[in-house]
């Protein structure tokens, strides 16, 4: 059967830390197929690196603070320059503050923004009970998606910690500086007219998947009129 031609977007996923946001993008990069660009991956993947560059980084991340806007946008754009994202991305954690959104906004076009709805209490209770995995960095959750061996990552048998940043105090002090510097970027966005749409952060991953990818689907959709 031929498939239909499935048109591409240039997306920016937005939400607080631990609304889930990474989860929904993965499930929107598999069912479809928009590349994921998580910028607390790239940042992580560089601390691996051990550089001069990567422990400054986690020095910064350590403290739940943001990294300076030179790194980030260098980044960025080195990732923006793949083959694999020339027409499409979907684009998590990033731009986080005003300056950054102006950056992304000179280098590519937008064409609509997810954002992710959920309360503060969800969160904290979220964050302090996740874990990744140490070798591979597959996520899970104590009580909502527990790995099948405690502490033992379900595909490379890896052991599974907490995210140095996920310690209940640091999170509260990561939602203080969200919220501060993440509501001018909202209100960039509207300003340009670009569109947005809300997603429940806290839906259940086995039984409303399905639902949230149509509902973006109808979405993406409706960008096209
Ligand atoms: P995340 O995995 O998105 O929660 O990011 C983890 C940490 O990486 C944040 O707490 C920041 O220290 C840093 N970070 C991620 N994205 C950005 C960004 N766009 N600007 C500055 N710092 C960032």
């Amino acid at each position: 059967m031929e498939e239909t031609k499935r048109y591409e977007y240039k997306l920016v996923i937005m939400g607080p830390p631990g609304s889930g946001k990474g989860t929904i993008s993965e499930l929107i990069e598999n069912k479809l197929s928009i590349p994921h660009i998580s910028m607390g991956d790239i940042l992580r993947n560089k601390v691996k690196e051990g550089n001069e560059q990567g422990k400054k980084l986690k020095d910064i991340m350590k403290k739940g603070e943001l990294i300076p806007n030179d790194i980030i946008e260098d980044l960025i754009k080195q990732r923006l320059s793949k083959d694999d994202v020339t027409s499409q991305f979907l684009l998590d954690g990033f731009p986080r503050e005003l300056e950054q959104a102006q950056f992304l906004t000179r280098i590519t076009g937008v064409d609509g923004i997810i954002m992710v709805d959920i309360d503060e209490n969800t969160i904290v209770n979220r964050l302090s009970q996740r874990r990744i995995c140490s070798s591979c960095e597959k996520g899970y959750h104590l009580q909502f998606k527990p790995p099948k061996q405690e502490g033992v990552c379900d595909d490379c048998g890896g052991k599974l910690v907490r995210r140095e940043d996920d310690d209940p105090e640091l999170i509260k002090k990561r939602l203080r500086t969200y919220h501060e510097t993440t509501t001018p970027v909202i209100d960039f966005f509207e300003k340009k007219g670009i569109p947005t749409l809300e997603v429940p952060g806290d839906y259940d991953l086995e039984t409303e998947s399905d639902n949230i990818i149509n509902q973006i689907v109808q979405w993406q959709e409706s960008l096209r009129e």
